[in-house]
């Protein structure tokens, strides 16, 4: 029986829903994943879809990367987003010209090496 490990979970995001850990003694969302709750500690945690909609934070362009497999995506414009449950998270940006705190909506693709991609765009 496959277990539900982080990228078993995030794998199920590939397939269209977007999962976070979700504390069931404090109600945190979290990401990215992690072994316990990050506010008090909790080590049962459940997964839980949450809506993709949410508005930006922040964004930079990178124009370099160590990894090889970003190298030929490059310059690509990446941001921090804050879901409307309250989690954060880091994802492309598809947004010729961001501005702070605008709604954005977060889709699931494929990143290089089969990797889970999150891309914000306008709602
Ligand atoms: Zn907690």
């Amino acid at each position: 029986m496959q277990q539900d490990t982080p990228s078993s979970k995030q794998f199920q995001s590939a397939k269209g829903e977007l999962l976070l850990q979700h504390c069931p003694e404090c109600g945190t969302m979290q990401y990215p994943p992690r072994e316990v709750c990050k506010t008090c500690l909790q080590h049962e945690l459940e997964w839980k879809a949450v809506s993709p909609q949410g508005s930006l934070l922040s964004w930079t362009v990178l124009h370099t990367s160590l990894e090889p497999a970003f190298q030929k995506h490059l310059p690509c414009c990446i941001a921090e987003i804050k879901l409307d449950c309250g989690a954060q998270l880091i994802v492309q940006l598809a947004i010729e010209k961001p501005l702070a705190l605008m709604p954005v909506i977060v889709e699931i693709g494929e990143g290089p090496q089969g990797t889970v991609l999150y891309v914000a765009s306008k709602k």
